[in-house]
């Protein structure tokens, strides 16, 4: 029972993203002002700002998720090797992967894999796919990377063994702001097949429920 949807584009209404947006941003905003007005009465604590700078990081993390959106006639591409990316990101999830007892085990067919690119997109692209499948596997295992060249395409998997997703919320991904976790934002992939579009590739997934996903990137070479 294996589901494959191809989606590089599922952008809603703009009225549809703009209702969205403004619920995201009036929930921290409701909370921040709630907390000044109890400050202005007196009542600091150091409980209140810690709650207050993290609504500010999450109002800031939506925005930024969406300027990805809005300008990209100015991004710039170079070619970046796909393996130094990799480089650069696979750190940021030593600790959280060894508390998880998750292995991150990636796999390249060849040293040199070059790609047109913006490399900081491509990398926040693989940061919310890695970031999804360590979300989704509560009782740790194995979250592989292959990189391959297939035809003239670089193929990138990130294959977990999570939860899965069910046929109903398959089709939903991609959806500004559909998430199933409690503090998810629904953004990451939005922007993530946004991202890919715009270099030309598509992704693939594949999910069966409580084995896992597959995450597939394609990208045009040259
Ligand atoms: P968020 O992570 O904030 O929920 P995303 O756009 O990154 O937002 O993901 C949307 C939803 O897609 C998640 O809430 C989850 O239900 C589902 N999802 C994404 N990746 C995976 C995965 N690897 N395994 C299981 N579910 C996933
Ligand atoms: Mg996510």
């Amino acid at each position: 029972n294996e589901e494959v949807f191809r989606r590089t584009e599922k952008l809603n209404t703009v009225g549809e993203l703009a209702a969205g947006i403004a619920h995201e941003i009036r929930n921290p905003l409701t909370s921040l002002k709630g907390f000044l007005h109890l400050i202005k009465n007196g009542e600091l604590k150091e409980e209140y700002t810690d709650i207050m700078e993290s609504e500010l990081d999450r109002i800031e993390f939506i925005l930024n998720e969406f300027l990805v959106l809005s300008k990209p006639h100015l991004t710039k591409y170079n070619k970046k090797d796909v393996h130094v990316l990799f480089k650069q990101i696979l750190p940021l999830f030593k600790t959280q992967a060894a508390y998880k007892n998750i292995q991150l085990v990636t796999e390249f067919d060849s040293e040199e894999l070059l790609i047109n690119c913006n490399g900081n997109q491509l990398k926040q692209v693989f940061i919310n796919f890695i970031k999804n499948a360590m979300e989704a596997m509560s009782s740790g295992g194995v979250i592989k990377i292959e990189c391959k060249k297939e035809h003239n395409e670089l193929c990138i998997r990130f294959i977990d063994e999570g939860s899965g997703i069910s046929e109903e919320n398959l089709k939903r991904l991609g959806e500004p702001f559909f998430t199933t976790k409690e503090n998810g934002t629904g953004l990451g992939l939005m922007v993530s097949f946004k991202i890919i579009q715009e270099h030309g590739g598509t992704i693939q997934i594949k999910s069966q429920l409580g084995r896992g996903s597959t995450f597939e990137i394609k990208l045009p070479f040259g």
